[in-house]
């Protein structure tokens, strides 16, 4: 018999793991790209001796990555490699203070006492709170689909939902966490985990204080040769089971028929498989590809997550005090996450991160050098005037810089690439180039978030950013589980 056919739109995080898992049940899996190279967002460029990861630099939960694998059966190791991080994350106050978030939890909670003044209790209670929510929560909310009737009656759904606190579901983040911490530093640093899915912590729940238990209980870790070696890994992986890889082809139509798949276009050829998954944008994958401009209207009701404006930076010069990942904080925290979700544009005094991935590959940049990769959050594209907006950015970045590192950074940077919103929507064909898909700034955006299929088309499924479990590459990797799952005990037939 030969084996059922599966398309994957996309060679995101997402649209590859789908990939592997299908050629690993069988299917006969081809990728359609519409860029030349495989990731997505999890790509790389070189520029005048510098290497830079041009998306995502952190790294947690490589447990997805060695599931893949040995679900594939192959030998990781030959693969990838990576390492844990003695410290997750280097965070600067304007007011001078410093801590260092050792992920060793009673380093930290020394280092929290030392510097805050916090009782070391406080933060291990904090965590352990957050490694009890995801043990009880999180694990179901991230490993099942939330819109088929049967988890929904899984016994585990009603006896978590009745263990969570008020709090947690109907406080925001920053409520939940003054009351944790009493320094305000303290509460801005376990506020900031509300960005690791493009969210605003005072408006996102409580329950948000899960993500510190990914970093901190579980670690942070750093792939040997860069981020890069994720995206390398899963393509290789990918190949290895027999999935072909089509690129620098867009896929312009999905096609189906009294409700079930036929199959796709590209550079109008049709071609069929009953089964297709979109790892592209679920509101581009509406309006576009399946012309439904009704059900992409109701998309856009839900709010979109935070972008970023980025500035790729060579610098001709080595620190000292700044690490792997480092964070000089606004003053203003409140503001600028105003400034993100109402109005749309920047604050004057953005909170920068830093991540300096020379700091343990030296050959990442040239002797004497280091590859600053300088994001800070922005607002989702909405047409505004984004060179305007880089300017401006670019100078309160720097000003910021000097002030809290006492340097001149403007003679130091000796090569400069940018990355705004709108790049990241033609570069990866995200929706306004939001990096999470949608916002958690409501309680009930978990359930909010689009399916990873949908009951009108047979055969047609979502995996990745956009969709349920949201964005981020745990959370992507997960959807690709759920949806290669959804798709065996929907598809039997297929193998009959
Ligand atoms: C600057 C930045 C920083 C980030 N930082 C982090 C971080 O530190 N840690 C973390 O975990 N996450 C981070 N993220 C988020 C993370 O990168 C994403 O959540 C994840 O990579 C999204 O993967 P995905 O599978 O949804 O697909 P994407 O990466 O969005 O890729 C989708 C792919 O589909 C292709 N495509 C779209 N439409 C079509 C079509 N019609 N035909 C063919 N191909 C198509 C696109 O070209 C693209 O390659 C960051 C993202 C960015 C941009």
């Amino acid at each position: 018999m030969q084996a059922p056919k599966a398309i994957i739109i996309g060679s995101g995080i997402a649209g590859m793991s789908t990939a592997i898992r299908l050629a690993v049940q069988g299917f006969e899996v081809s990728v359609f790209e519409a860029n030349a190279y495989p990731g997505g967002k999890l790509s790389v460029f070189e520029k005048d001796g510098f290497r830079f990861d041009a998306g995502p630099s952190l790294f947690t939960q490589p447990q997805n990555i060695e599931e893949l694998f040995a679900l594939a059966q192959e030998p990781i190791e030959e693969y990838f490699q990576y390492e844990s991080v003695e410290v997750a994350c280097r965070y600067f106050f304007e007011n001078g203070k410093s801590v260092t978030a050792y992920t060793d939890i009673q380093k930290y909670a020394t280092e929290l006492q030392t510097q805050l003044n916090e009782k070391p209790e406080s933060l291990q209670r904090y965590l352990t709170a957050a490694a009890n929510l995801y043990q009880r929560i999180g694990i179901i909310f991230l490993d099942f689909s939330l819109h088929k009737f049967g988890t929904w009656f899984h016994q585990r759904i009603f006896r978590a939902l009745g263990t969570v606190r008020f709090s947690y579901l109907f406080q925001s983040m920053n409520a939940h966490n003054r009351k944790q911490f009493k320094s305000a530093e303290a509460v801005q640093i376990f506020n900031r985990y509300a960005t690791y899915n493009g969210s605003n912590p005072y408006k996102a729940p409580g329950m948000l204080s899960v993500i510190p238990h990914l970093e901190q209980n579980q670690g942070t870790f750093y792939p040997t040769g860069g981020m890069i070696s994720i995206t390398n890994a899963l393509y290789q992986l990918a190949l290895k089971k027999g999935v072909q890889f089509i690129f620098n082809t867009k896929v312009t139509s999905i096609q189906e028929k009294n409700g079930r798949m036929e199959g796709v276009m590209a550079q109008d050829q049709f071609y069929p498989a009953p089964i297709v998954v979109s790892n592209a944008d679920v509101y581009f994958t509406y309006q576009h590809l399946l012309n439904n401009a009704s059900k992409a209207k109701q998309l856009l009701k839900l709010e979109r997550s935070s972008s970023a404006l980025i500035f790729y930076w060579g610098i001709r010069h080595t620190f000292q005090q700044l690490g792997l990942h480092n964070i000089l904080f606004g003053r203003q925290y409140e503001a600028e996450f105003k400034h993100l979700f109402e109005t749309h544009t920047l604050i004057d005094d953005p909170t920068v991160y830093i991540n300096i991935t020379s700091k343990l590959e030296a050959a990442h940049a040239p002797d004497g050098h280091e590859n600053w990769f300088v994001m800070i959050n922005a607002p989702a594209n909405k047409g505004q005037d984004w060179q305007g907006l880089r300017t401006a950015a670019r100078k309160s970045i720097i000003e910021k810089i000097n002030r809290m590192l006492g340097v001149d950074l403007e003679s130091m940077i000796v090569s400069e690439s940018i990355m705004d919103p709108v790049m990241i929507e033609q570069q990866t064909g995200s929706f306004m180039g939001s990096l999470y898909g949608t916002s958690s700034n409501n309680v009930f955006a978990a359930f909010l978030r689009p399916a990873n299929f949908t009951s009108q088309i047979k055969g047609l499924y979502f995996c990745g950013g956009t969709v349920h479990p949201g964005g981020g590459i745990p959370l992507c990797m997960k959807s690709a589980a759920i949806t290669a799952q959804l798709i065996q005990s929907d598809n039997i037939h297929l193998f009959k």
